[in-house]
């Protein structure tokens, strides 16, 4: 085909020694003969900005995903076929692949995904959906030996969530925008067995590999799209618009849909910026000034954390209850606080949720089991940009309400470290893992010094790109960039925790 012979050949012409990825500390491969050129492969570059393209390599063996949804506005459902191609990196044979229906956890997403079938080459698999409907457990037809590949094809429906019901709103209509997350099964992490930490009623619940999209949604013809990726094609049928969508390497998929959305459009670098809102006058936080501050952001952001892959960052208006949210490549930004919210506190959510593309998106986490290494991160993130781009003073002002704020909680023997599960409130949760976690990250910074600190961050961000973290190793890499053994200062702050 065209466009892939083409892509094919500039890719070649920039690799004409072979695959040397300069400054990409996080993954090798020795034998490119091993490679496997696809067309699903090309497709995906186009998310990402030229010099980029060859992280898609990288990726080869990565989950991929394509996807088919159909969009009835009118009864609330979207009806998917997806199928999965999944490379076992593990070490022992596996019999099934897990996945998680987010939608079906009712205080997060609180909609209703229902499994209508699962299959391997056409035949039928078996398959068994939790108590609580939050994981689907497919037996496949033989084992998977580590190293083999094989896809799996589901059908299945999912309802959106009640408008005002119990979930986020980060998968429902309201105010005739449809907000689309956790609404397809998602592969768990396999590590040493599959991860499926039981959900918390609070906080985030998307714990995922980096893997590869290509989505098609059809919707009624006047519905906008801004999704995860970047849309490759976009035809109208009669009645009904088709999007084809890549991702590019995600830790999941989401979108918005609505025919009322307007775009606002700026560009950093090569990266496109659009702010799409929905309409309403007297708002505290216009469109424009919204588009300027995640400009400015995100330009502090790749100074200090390295660069940001893709080719676009979105940001949508949606009617969601918990002021922003994040997914890879967009996020939503609850509308209501645009509306409402000072400029500080505008500019914090946006910087809080532009910072979770590096500290979730690029560089992924255990969200449930050890949510404050992104949260904590992200708020601090808030933080580096206030100095960097307004000064100490602006900086400091915002870490004393940080400190204000991190003792306001009914539970006291919560900890910043605690996983989701063992807080019952939001407040204690925010309190905790937001702020008491970034002040750990402030003692850090004092107890190593602004370069280490520095250094580490950008380290961080660099040697775990597309790859998952965990807590022992980021503390371990404080201690590497140092060059000294931190035990008694981790003891004071973590492991004397309650
Ligand atoms: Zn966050």
């Amino acid at each position: 085909m065209y466009r892939f012979s083409l892509a094919l050949l500039i890719i070649c012409l920039l690799n004409p020694l072979g695959w040397k990825i300069e400054g990409f500390n996080g993954l090798t491969f020795s034998d490119p003969t091993s490679i496997q050129f696809d067309s699903f492969l090309v497709r995906q570059g186009r998310a990402l900005q030229p010099r980029f393209w060859t992280d898609i390599f990288l990726l080869h063996q990565s989950p991929r995903y394509t996807i088919r949804g159909s969009i009835n506005s009118d009864s609330d459902v979207i009806d998917g076929k997806m199928e999965v191609k999944y490379t076992h990196r593990g070490r022992e044979a596996i019999n099934n692949l897990v996945f998680r229906l987010l939608a079906n956890a009712p205080t997060l997403y609180g909609g209703e995904l229902e499994i209508i079938s699962a299959s391997q080459t056409g035949k039928i698999l078996p398959y068994q959906v939790n108590s609580d409907r939050t994981i689907l457990d497919v037996t496949l037809l033989e084992p998977l030996d580590p190293g083999e590949t094989t896809a799996i094809r589901i059908e299945f429906r999912t309802k959106f969530a009640t408008l005002g019901g119990s979930g986020y709103g980060i998968l429902g209509k309201a105010r005739r925008a449809i907000s689309l997350a956790g609404w397809y099964p998602v592969l768990c992490v396999y590590q040493d067995g599959w991860q499926n930490p039981n959900l918390a009623p609070v906080g985030d619940a998307v714990y995922t590999e980096t893997s590869l999209y290509e989505v098609e949604l059809t919707a009624p013809r006047d519905y906008q799209l801004v999704s995860t990726g970047t849309t490759i094609g976009r035809v109208e049928e009669g009645e009904r618009v088709w999007y084809q969508v890549v991702s590019g390497p995600a830790r999941e998929f989401a979108a918005v849909l609505s025919p009322r959305l307007e775009n606002l459009v700026s560009q950093v670098g090569s990266i496109q910026i659009r702010y799409s809102t929905l309409p309403g006058d007297n708002a505290r936080n216009s469109p424009q000034d919204g588009l300027n501050l995640a400009a400015e952001i995100l330009k502090s952001y790749e100074s200090r954390f390295g660069r940001y892959p893709w080719n676009e960052l979105d940001l949508v208006d949606s009617s969601i209850t918990i002021g922003g949210f994040e997914f890879s490549g967009m996020m939503m930004i609850d509308y209501d606080q645009r509306f409402e919210r000072s400029r500080i506190d505008f500019l914090w959510l946006l910087a809080h949720e532009i910072a979770h593309q590096w500290w979730y998106g690029l560089v992924g986490s255990d969200q449930i089991t050890a949510p404050w290494l992104d949260e904590a991160l992200a708020t601090y993130s808030v933080l580096i940009h206030l100095e960097d781009t307004y000064g100490k003073d602006r900086a400091q002002s915002m870490l004393n309400s940080y400190r204000i704020r991190a003792d306001e909680v009914n539970d006291t023997t919560r900890h910043f470290t605690d996983p989701a599960q063992k807080f019952e409130s939001w407040q204690d949760y925010n309190r905790r893992v937001y702020y008491q976690g970034t002040i750990f990250l402030e003692a850090l910074r004092g107890e190593i010094g602004d370069d280490a600190f520095y250094r580490l961050i950008r380290e961080y961000a660099g040697r775990y790109r597309y790859k998952i973290a965990q807590p022992p190793e980021f503390l371990a890499l404080a201690e590497e960039i140092t060059g000294r053994k931190l035990t008694d200062f981790y003891k004071r702050w973590i492991l004397a925790a309650p």
